[in-house]
């Protein structure tokens, strides 16, 4: 299945099948985290999560959870709360963990960044069939389209009683849209944060700046896109954490390419000597570090392909730089 990153097939997969392991049961979590905002947690896939905030004047839904199981929990809670009421759906990224469920929303105006919308015109179609080829929970899905989206500078959707800020954040992906809650101090990050910074498909240097806008913004309760939230008396440690992760594997991977080491030789960094615990993301952290390493290495101008087997490292190595 082709979940978390459409240009990384198996590591979703596999995520997949963690899952699966770890949820027992339908049991999707479902917090209230004031009057009129609620958090969804998938028990199926990777703890991504999605959001409602009901207002005066509308419904906000903020991710979609890509099980449609799960996301009907959602829609009937709109349901029950919309009352009339016009309902917008925000797409903090392209990926599919967060949009699968969009067409379950028929009702709704869907709002996403200009840079989502281009990358489900170019990949979702084809990620969609990947996912029901795979899954048969997804054969009744289509692609849902944004029909409003933003370009440049902040939106303002005022609700009524709550102001949602929506404002770019690239990093984890460069079609990253954030959204603020004034009144209430709540920020949903999508992918900007979770309890690793992942930035295979997207880009460390706009993963540190989101990350500072993030820093300036005077927070209750931080909801990443994957994992719990984040309360504000831990939010300046763990934003801080993130840009000091992302530093330390830049300054290490830059490290190893001048000492022409390897890609294979990356696994030696541990996710913990970065700041990030083993036992993130459900165990998943190791890994997704593990991927992080490797493109950075390829981005930064290191090897760009695999040691071929039965070749020593160093022999590898000397052989791929006359390539590249
Ligand atoms: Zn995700």
């Amino acid at each position: 299945m082709v979940i978390v990153c459409l240009t990384d097939p198996f590591l979703p997969f596999k995520m997949h099948l963690v899952g699966i392991l770890h949820g027992c049961g339908f049991a999707m979590q479902r917090d209230r985290i004031t009057d009129d905002i609620y958090v969804f947690t998938s028990d199926f896939y990777a703890q991504v999560n999605a959001g409602v905030v009901l207002a005066t004047e509308g419904v906000a839904v903020i991710d979609t959870l890509p099980f449609p199981e799960e996301t009907r929990e959602i829609v009937r809670l709109v349901k029950a709360l919309a009352e009339g009421r016009p309902i917008y759906l925000i797409l903090t990224h392209y990926h599919m963990d967060h949009t699968l469920g969009a067409c379950l929303f028929p009702q709704a105006v869907v709002i996403a960044h200009a840079l989502c919308r281009e990358r489900l015109e170019a990949h979702g179609e084809h990620a969609l069939q990947q996912a029901r080829a795979q899954d048969p929970n997804f054969a009744t899905l289509t692609l849902r389209l944004p029909d409003i989206v933003v370009e440049e500078g902040d939106l303002l959707l005022r609700l009524g009683n709550k102001t949602l800020q929506l404002f770019h954040a690239p990093g984890h992906s460069p079609d990253g849209l954030a959204v603020y809650v004034r009144e209430d101090r709540i920020l949903f990050t999508g992918d900007a944060m979770m309890p690793i910074p992942y930035v295979v498909d997207g880009d460390v240097d706009q993963a540190v700046a989101t990350l500072q806008r993030i820093q300036d913004l005077s927070v209750e309760t931080i909801v990443p896109g994957h994992g719990v939230p984040i309360l504000r008396g831990e939010a300046p440690d763990v934003i801080q954490g993130h840009i000091n992760y992302l530093n330390a594997i830049v300054r290490e991977v830059r490290r190893h390419i001048q000492q022409k080491k390897p890609r294979e030789a990356l696994r030696e960094i541990d996710v913990e000597s970065c700041g990030i615990p083993r036992i993130a993301l459900n165990g998943l952290a190791p890994q997704l570090h593990q991927r992080n390493l490797f493109a950075l290495y390829q981005r930064l101008g290191g090897e760009a392909s695999p040691p071929r087997k039965g070749r020593t490292a160093k022999t590898t190595a000397r052989s791929s730089s006359k390539s590249a």
